[in-house]
């Protein structure tokens, strides 16, 4: 069993869309994907559709943007009800975000002489539902500006780079909550890949564990392996689950590969069994995993 469960479609900064995303999940070997865009759903029928064609298990997710103690936290929320009020709110308020950065950037850019327009960037993000930096990386390199995405966040993007512009994020308490409440799971996405080891540290992430959380994605691209050694050692020692994962962003990203990292199929089930005792406490109508 090959399951890889934190994948981008086009819904946010993939570049595949969601079916061209499974199709290449099954054509890589897959036999479970998981569609985790940025802060929307938006991807999840396409997928659905083609998962039943190709005979993949499909798991219906998202990667939340929210902020703790100051640093930005990406949650990975697994099969949440995407009707609940909630959720449907708190996404709604990060998108808005991502929506009143992006003049902010392109006025930034065009300071240091690049005539960059919004129309730009909308031609090279059909689909998405949650406009970002790459998309902006994008517009850069259709305009000859940068030759890719790694070098227009390297010039530009990046945190300390002349176009940086911070976002909203919610809290990562209250999206945790809210996931809770609409029946879904709760994984932070690679733990020490923005701030760097021990950022989260184990008692950090046990006060995560007390509020609910139910996993750590610890094979992930941005982690060596001591990094990996030490973050599976924690999850462990507070009982979370185990994930590993792509990342996977089609051509957006490099080393990103399907498949790159995987999780164990026993993780997998103690997460799906999380899930369901998540969705009969919620007691709402949840997406159940597609099977083939
Ligand atoms: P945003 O959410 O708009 O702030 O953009 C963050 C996204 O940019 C994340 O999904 C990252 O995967 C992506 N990203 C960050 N650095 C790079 C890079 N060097 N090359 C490609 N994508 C990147
Ligand atoms: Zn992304
Ligand atoms: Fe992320
Ligand atoms: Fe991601």
């Amino acid at each position: 069993m090959r399951i890889d469960l934190h994948t981008h479609s086009r819904a946010s900064d993939g570049t595949d869309t969601p079916a061209e995303l499974v199709r290449a999940a099954a054509g890589a070997g897959l036999d479970v994907v998981a569609i985790t865009d940025h802060d929307t759903a938006t991807g999840w029928a396409e997928a659905e559709e083609t998962a039943r064609e190709v005979g993949i298990e499909l798991v219906r997710g998202m990667e939340v943007s929210t902020r703790h103690q100051g640093a930005g936290v990406h949650l990975l929320a697994y099969l949440p009800d995407p009707t609940h009020a909630g959720l449907e709110q708190a996404l709604a308020k990060i998108l808005a975000g991502r929506n009143s950065r992006v003049p902010a950037m392109l006025e930034r850019l065009r300071t240091h002489g690049i005539a960059i327009q919004a129309q730009d960037v909308r031609r090279v993000s059909p689909g998405t539902a949650a406009t970002g930096r790459p998309h902006v990386a994008d517009a850069l390199v259709e305009l000859g500006v940068v030759s890719d995405r790694t070098e227009a966040f390297r010039q530009w993007l990046n945190p300390g780079r002349p176009a940086y512009v911070d976002r909203y994020a919610a809290g990562l308490l209250d999206v945790m909550a809210v996931v809770a409440e609409a029946g879904g799971v709760s994984v932070i996405a690679h733990p020490w890949g923005r701030r760097g080891p021990d950022q989260p540290d184990e008692a950090e992430i046990a006060a995560l564990a007390q509020a609910g959380l139910a996993g750590l994605e610890v094979d992930h691209q941005d982690h060596g392996p001591d990094d990996r050694d030490r973050l599976r050692a924690i999850a462990r020692n507070l009982g979370l689950v185990v994930t590993g994962s792509s990342d996977y962003h089609g051509t957006g990203k490099r080393d990103h590969d399907l498949g790159v990292n995987t999780t164990a199929p026993e993780e997998y089930a103690r997460l799906l069994d999380l899930a369901a005792a998540a969705a009969e406490r919620s007691g709402r109508a949840t997406p159940q995993v597609l099977r083939p």
